[in-house]
């Protein structure tokens, strides 16, 4: 599904050179489970953003079934990058002035579905991440895990086939970070492929696949 081919990416120039990624060469196909892993600075935020068509390569190229996106323009590559992909964050990213039921909504406004149709799906939505109870709370009246499944439920707005999550339990504590965990198991399990960034390593027994790096390099890659 997705192929990358020596793959860059440099930062800078000159004294702030910063070779983020090397010669990344990797393989994600439809319904795995993959984890890219190691310390911190290594690259792997810099490598979902590429992955998830947030950011390009200074050199290489990403192909997703075939396509090349790299001669795509940029609002095609915008455009592409909602049909195909979800996105999480460490820090939830909500609107803090709309509602739970409002946030989720949002991603659809940017489609032609009408009102009705948004609010009946952002609902639906809630309720599966287990927010039935509260979609008119604002973000500040959740707690962190809460906050990180309304942020899950927005990136299934569009019907994604590629979750992109960027330390979605970095800011948890181990029970709320468990949950959402299981929630992306759960996802995975209905086809979602799901590609998440971590440096948790209790965290690997969700993977089917795990890429290693170390400053900017694929040191291993453990299939399971
Ligand atoms: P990780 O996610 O593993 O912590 P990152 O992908 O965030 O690593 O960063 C990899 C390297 O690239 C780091 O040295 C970081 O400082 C650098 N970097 C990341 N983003 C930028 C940027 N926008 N401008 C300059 N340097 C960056
Ligand atoms: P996280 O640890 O959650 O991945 P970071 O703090 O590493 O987040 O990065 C947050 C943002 O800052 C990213 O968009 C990244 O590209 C940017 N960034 C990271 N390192 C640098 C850097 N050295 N210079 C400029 N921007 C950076």
């Amino acid at each position: 599904m997705i192929k990358v081919k020596n793959v860059w990416k440099i930062y800078g120039k000159g004294e702030a050179k910063t070779i983020a990624l090397k010669n990344i060469n990797l393989e994600i196909e439809k319904g795995e489970f993959v984890m890219i892993m190691g310390p911190s600075g290594c690259g792997k935020s810099t490598l979902l953003n590429i992955l998830g068509l947030l950011d390009v390569p200074t050199k290489g190229a990403v192909h997703y079934k075939g396509r090349k996106t790299s001669s795509m323009s940029e609002n095609e590559r915008a455009v592409f990058r909602r049909k195909i992909g979800g996105f999480v964050f460490q820090q939830f990213h909500l609107i803090k002035t709309l509602t739970a039921l409002e946030n989720v909504e949002l991603p659809m406004m940017l489609d032609e579905k009408d009102k009705r149709y948004r609010r009946r799906k952002a609902k639906k939505l809630l309720k599966m991440v287990g927010l039935e109870k509260r979609i008119n709370h604002y973000p500040h009246q959740l707690s962190g895990g809460q906050q990180q499944r309304v942020a899950i439920a927005r990136a299934l707005a569009n019907d994604p086939k590629i979750i992109f999550a960027d330390e979605p339990t970095g800011n948890l504590d181990s029970k709320s970070g468990e949950v959402v965990m299981n929630i992306l198991k759960e996802l995975n399990e209905k086809g979602i492929t799901i590609i998440m960034v971590t440096h948790e390593q209790e965290l690997t027994r969700y993977a089917s696949k795990i890429v290693k790096l170390k400053d900017g390099e694929i040191v291993e890659i453990v299939e399971k």
